[in-house]
C-alpha cells in the first residue's frame, strides 16, 4: 500500500488503546512512519492542584494505563521498539513542538466534544497549519456523533426514546466496524533518543499516590478487558440487577469508556450480538440502551455547548431561587461529607469519596436529594461529582444532574421527588450497601437501617448507635423539604 504522508503523529487523549483505535488506524494506513504522543495537560491538571486535590485517582489511572499502552505499542510494532512519548505541560504548545521535533507531516486525533477540548484542538490545528502541517480528526469516542442521528425535521433529538429508535435504525456497517491496526505494525517507529523520556511520576506532576490499587478498579487495556469478560458472564441479569447498589449488577466500565481503554464499537457489537441470544437478550438490550444514553448526551452537549457554562437545558429552570445562605452551605458540606442523617445518601457519598465511583441509582438519588431535599443549586453537586468521579464526563454528568433536578432534556418531572427512605428500602432492602459503607450502622435491623431516627431507644442501644454521636440526626425532614421544593419549583410551571 502506498502512503499519503511520510511521517505522522498520533496524539492520544481519551482513547488509550491500540486495538480498534480510529486515529491510530488512519495514521498507520496513511503514513510511512508513525509516532504516538500523550500529554498530561496542565490546563486540566493545574486547576485540580489549585483546589488541593493532589490525590486524584484519575491521574493515577491514566498514568498506569499509559505505561500499558506504551508496551502495547511496542508489541504492535514489528521490531518491538515503538513506545509512547509522554509529556507533562500545556498540550496547546507541546503538540506543535513535538510535531516539529519529529518533522511529521500530519497529526492524527480522535474527536473530543467538550467545548474546552474543541477550543484547544482548534488552536493546535491553527499552530500546526501555520507550520505547514495538518490535524486530521476522526470519530472514535461515540458510535454516532454530532448530526449523525437527527429527527425527520433534521433537528437534534431532545427525547431519548425516539433518539434510541433512530440510533438503532441507523446502525449498520461502517459505524461499528473495527479499525484494524495490526496489519501496519511495521509503520510504528522507534522514538529518537533526543525525544525519549520516562513517563513522569505522579509526584513530578504534583500529585500523590491514591488508594486506587486497593480498589477493584483495574487499569489500562487489560483492566478493561478483565471487567468486560467478567460482565459478559453476568449480562443476562443486568436488567434486574443494575438497580441494586450492593450487587455487582453493572459493568463498571465507565472509567474505561472515559479514557478509551476499550472500544465503544467493540462493546456495541458485542451487546448487539448478545441481544440476539435468548437468555441474554433482555440484559444485553438494556445495557445497549445505556451505551446509547452515552451517545445521546454527547450529541446534546455538541448542540448545546452553553451547558458547559452552567446553562439549564430548559431556560425557565434558571428562574428557580436556590438556597444560598450559610445554612445552605452547611447542608452542602454535610451532603459532600456524607453526614445528612439519611443512611443511603451518606453511604453513597462514602462510596464516591472512598473510591471515585458511585452506582447509577445512587447518583440519581443523591443528586435529587441535593436539589430537591436540600434546595441547593444542582451545579454545586455537578461540580463536586466532576472533581470526584473517576469516570467524570462533562456530557453524562451534566445530563445526569439536569435529569435529577428536572431542568434537563427528557428529565425527571419537576414535581417528582425521590423519597430517600423509600428508595433505600426498595433498592437496598437488606441494607447491605449501607452496612458496607457505614459500619456504625451495621448492627441495626433491616427496618431501622434505612431511617435510624425512627428506631426505638432499645434497638439503637443494642446496635451500639447513639444518634448525634455515632451517626447524625437527619439534617432535613423529607416531608417538609418536599413541600418547600414544590413551592420553589412553582416558577417553572407553564
Ligand atoms: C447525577 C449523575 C451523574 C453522572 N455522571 C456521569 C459521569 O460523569 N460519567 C459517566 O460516564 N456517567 C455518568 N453518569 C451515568 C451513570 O451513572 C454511569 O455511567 C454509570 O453509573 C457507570 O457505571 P457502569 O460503568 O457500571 O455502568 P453500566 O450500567 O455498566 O453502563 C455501561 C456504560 O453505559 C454508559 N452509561 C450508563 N448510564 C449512562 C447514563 N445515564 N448516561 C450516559 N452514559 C451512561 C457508561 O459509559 C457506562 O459505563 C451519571 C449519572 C447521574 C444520574
Amino acid at each position: 500500500m502506498t502512503s499519503t504522508f511520510d511521517r505522522g503523529l498520533v496524539w492520544f487523549r481519551r482513547d488509550l488503546r491500540v486495538a480498534d483505535q480510529a486515529a491510530l488506524h488512519h495514521a498507520l494506513a496513511s503514513c510511512r512512519q508513525v509516532w504516538a504522543l500523550f500529554v498530561f495537560d496542565t490546563e486540566i491538571l493545574d486547576p485540580l492542584l489549585a483546589r488541593g486535590l493532589v490525590h486524584d485517582r484519575r491521574v493515577e489511572f491514566i498514568r498506569a494505563s499509559l505505561v500499558e499502552l506504551s508496551d502495547a505499542l511496542g508489541h504492535a510494532s514489528v521490531d518491538g521498539r515503538a513506545k509512547l512519548i509522554v509529556r507533562h505541560g500545556l498540550a496547546r504548545t507541546i503538540v506543535p513542538q513535538i510535531a516539529e521535533a519529529l518533522r511529521v507531516d500530519a497529526v492524527f486525533v480522535n474527536r473530543d466534544y467538550e467545548p474546552g477540548a474543541v477550543d484547544r484542538d482548534r488552536e493546535v490545528a491553527a499552530a500546526l497549519e501555520a507550520a505547514g502541517r495538518a490535524l486530521h480528526d476522526f470519530k472514535d469516542q461515540a458510535v454516532f456523533e454530532k448530526d449523525e442521528v437527527l429527527t425527520k425535521g433534521r433537528t437534534p433529538f431532545t427525547v431519548f426514546t425516539p433518539y434510541k429508535r433512530a440510533w438503532l435504525a441507523r446502525l449498520a456497517p461502517p459505524h461499528v466496524d473495527p479499525h484494524p491496526v495490526e496489519r501496519h505494525g511495521d509503520r510504528l517507529a522507534a522514538v529518537p533518543d533526543a525525544i525519549d523520556r520516562a513517563v513522569p511520576s505522579l509526584e513530578a506532576m504534583g500529585f500523590a499516590k491514591t488508594n486506587l490499587a486497593d480498589l477493584d478498579i483495574p487499569t489500562g487495556i487489560s483492566g478493561a478487558h478483565r471487567l468486560f469478560d467478567d460482565f459478559v458472564d453476568r449480562i443476562a441479569d443486568y436488567a434486574e440487577g443494575r438497580d441494586h447498589p450492593a450487587r455487582r449488577g453493572t459493568s463498571r466500565l465507565s472509567v474505561h469508556l472515559r479514557f478509551g481503554t476499550i472500544s465503544i464499537r467493540a462493546l456495541a457489537r458485542c451487546a448487539l450480538d448478545l441481544a440476539r441470544h435468548a437468555g441474554h437478550a433482555k440484559g444485553a438490550e438494556t445495557w445497549l440502551s445505556e451505551l446509547i444514553w452515552r451517545d445521546f448526551y454527547f450529541q446534546i452537549l455538541h448542540h448545546r455547548p452553553d451547558l458547559a457554562d452552567g446553562a439549564a437545558f430548559k431556560p425557565r429552570f434558571d428562574r428557580i431561587g436556590w438556597r444560598s445562605d450559610a445554612a445552605g452551605d452547611e447542608a452542602f458540606a454535610a451532603w459532600c461529607e456524607g453526614r445528612t442523617g439519611y443512611p443511603l445518601i451518606d453511604a453513597a457519598m462514602a462510596q464516591i469519596n472512598g473510591t471515585g465511583f458511585m452506582h447509577n441509582r445512587l447518583r440519581m438519588i443523591t443528586a435529587s436529594f441535593l436539589s430537591k431535599d436540600l434546595g441547593l443549586d444542582w451545579r454545586r453537586g455537578e461540580r463536586y461529582f466532576a472533581e470526584r468521579l473517576n469516570d467524570f464526563d462533562l456530557s453524562a454528568n451534566n445530563g445526569g444532574w439536569q435529569w435529577a433536578s428536572s431542568s434537563g432534556c427528557d428529565a425527571q418531572p419537576w414535581f417528582r421527588i425521590f423519597n430517600p427512605v423509600a428508595q433505600s428500602e426498595r433498592f437496598d432492602a437488606d441494607g447491605a450497601f449501607i452496612r458496607r459503607h457505614l459500619p456504625a450502622l451495621a448492627k441495626l435491623s433491616n427496618e431501622a437501617v434505612h431511617s435510624p431516627w425512627l428506631a426505638s431507644a432499645t434497638e439503637l442501644r443494642k446496635a451500639g448507635v447513639e444518634l448525634g454521636r455515632d451517626y447524625p440526626m437527619p439534617i432535613v425532614d423529607h416531608a417538609s423539604a418536599r413541600r418547600a421544593t414544590l413551592d420553589r419549583y412553582a416558577v417553572v410551571r407553564g
